[in-house]
């Protein structure tokens, strides 16, 4: 029997899941794992599954639930995932959600907390249109909300190369939240019916939000010793 938390971030393209996860697997020892960022990689490799993704990501709609769920079923079988994983962008179907209660269960494991990160749309196209990583080390910026000390050097390992997503434009954005609605918020519904969802309201300062988390985190870790 497996121990090791497993916590869910959901949220819409520009919650701030990515930013907000890598910060909790700084502070908590977890393991982020993004099958956006699993799949940009399958895309750079060329792998089959890469393939078959890259033209349903640069359209903004969700990838195969298989492929998906392949992706992030091999992933998980890595040792570092055994300290505890933080899911961010998976799940994102009825599918996926019922494919991860049975992974888990496969390990002896559960969800111990589904994390919803409240915003308004309005927002979001501002939020994933500004957005920009640092090449070296993934830090993540944004134009108006989180600029480096020195404009075009990351503030953590000094990089120079930034990158913006292919699929952070206001065109994609809004094929990606729709996609969101249809798809993913139902899953809010199905984590509160078996107890495991806690809410935050995402849309302050990023280390207002940052705080809020870690302390439902810190919790729910505190209830599972
Ligand atoms: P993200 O980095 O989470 O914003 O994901 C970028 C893109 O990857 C999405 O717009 C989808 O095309 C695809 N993607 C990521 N995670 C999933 C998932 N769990 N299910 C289906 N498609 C996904």
């Amino acid at each position: 029997m497996n121990t090791s938390p497993v916590l869910i971030l959901l949220g819409p393209p520009g919650a701030g899941k990515g930013t907000q996860a890598r910060m909790l697997e700084k502070q908590f020892g977890l393991v982020q794992l993004s099958t956006g960022d699993l799949l940009r990689a399958a895309v750079a490799a060329g792998t089959p599954a890469g393939q078959a993704a890259d033209a349903v990501m640069k359209a903004g709609a969700l990838v195969s639930d298989q492929i998906v769920i392949d992706i992030l079923r091999d992933r998980m079988a890595d040792a570092d995932c055994a300290k505890g994983v933080i899911l961010d962008g998976f799940p994102r179907t009825a599918v996926q959600a019922s494919a991860l209660d049975e992974l888990l269960a496969e390990n002896g494991q559960k969800i111990n907390a589904a994390i919803s990160l409240e915003v308004d749309d309005a927002a979001m196209v501002e939020r994933v249109a500004g957005r920009y990583t640092c090449g070296g080390c993934g830090e993540g910026y944004h134009d108006s909300f989180k600029v480096p000390a020195k404009a075009g050097v990351c503030d953590t390992c000094g990089g120079t190369e930034m990158k913006r997503r292919a699929d952070d434009n206001a065109a994609t954005v809004s094929g990606r939240l729709e996609a969101y609605h249809a798809q993913t918020a139902p899953l809010i519904s199905y984590y509160e019916d078996n107890g495991a969802l806690q809410r935050i309201d995402a849309m302050g300062e990023i280390d207002v939000i940052g705080a809020a988390l870690s302390a439902a985190v810190s919790a729910i870790i505190a209830l599972q010793h």
